[in-house]
């Protein structure tokens, strides 16, 4: 299959750590994944995610989750 782009990647991210892909698709992301630095990075903090969700709910707003969002909103603006 050929390369999905990191626009698609991005876009397939969610439902991909959820595990909610076509199997076609999730084997797409996790090839682009393998070969791409940034949406590998994007992956992580999408897998970190759920628990700094998580522990929101429960306190404050933690620090380093709100910094961690930040700096994905702004990887994906520059990839505009
Ligand atoms: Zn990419």
């Amino acid at each position: 299959m050929a390369d999905v782009g990191c626009q698609t990647c991005v876009e397939l991210l969610g439902e991909f750590v959820e595990r909610r892909l076509p199997r076609d698709d999730e084997a797409a992301v996790q090839a682009h994944v393998d070969g791409c630095k940034a949406c590998a990075e994007l992956l992580r903090d999408y897998q970190e995610l759920p628990a700094l969700l998580r522990r929101a709910t429960e306190e404050d707003f933690p620090l380093d989750a709100e910094l961690r969002l930040r700096r994905m909103v702004a990887r994906l603006r520059r990839r505009r």
